[in-house]
């Protein structure tokens, strides 16, 4: 006895099978306009993008998860295919649950390609059919990071020009 229509049938078909589905997980502690740009830019390459909040237990982080993830969904709010979760664990784990195989990541330098370089490969040695895609940073976001977007609001500056243009943090 089957309980799925073939409506059904075919929308799962169509996930499992056709659709490209990618992860783009980070802290996001806060998003910044580079973030945003990632994501804009990796649009045309996926039909769905799951924009994901590592939670790390051992590390609370500077703003709070709920805040993370609203400011990600007003950030997003005009993009259909792009979606907001929360996740906790490995990345390749969560891109399995989501039947996601690609996840994208964004490269700001020399030293983030060293680091990215060794977790994507680890990743291909957990999970040999999820690939990691890379994009280059735009030159005016090189210099923008959410770590020093902590730093200026931490010292009550201003940082609106770092962070998407819809939110207020
Ligand atoms: P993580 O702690 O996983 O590095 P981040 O939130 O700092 O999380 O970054 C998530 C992803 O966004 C990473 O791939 C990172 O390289 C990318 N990224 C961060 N800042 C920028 C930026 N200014 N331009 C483009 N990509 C960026």
């Amino acid at each position: 006895m089957s309980f799925l229509s073939d409506t059904n049938y075919v929308f799962i078909f169509a996930q499992n099978h056709c659709m490209k589905i990618a992860v783009f997980p980070g802290s996001f502690d806060p998003v910044t306009r580079g973030h945003e740009s990632i994501v804009r830019r990796a649009l045309p390459l996926f039909d769905q993008i799951i924009v994901a909040v590592g939670v790390n237990v051992d590390k609370s982080g500077y703003f709070p998860v709920e805040k993370r993830l609203e400011w990600l969904n007003q950030t997003f709010s005009d993009l259909p295919q792009v979606s907001v979760e929360s996740y906790n664990g490995l990345t390749v784990d969560f891109c399995k649950k989501m039947n996601a195989s690609y996840i994208i990541r964004g490269l700001r330098t020399s030293a983030d390609f060293e680091f990215e370089r060794s977790v994507a490969q680890v990743n291909l040695k957990l999970v040999p059919d999820i690939e990691t895609v890379f994009l280059l940073t735009l030159p005016e976001y090189v210099m923008v990071t959410s770590s020093i977007v902590r730093e200026v609001h931490r010292h009550g500056g201003n940082i609106d020009q770092f962070i998407p243009e819809n939110i207020t943090i």
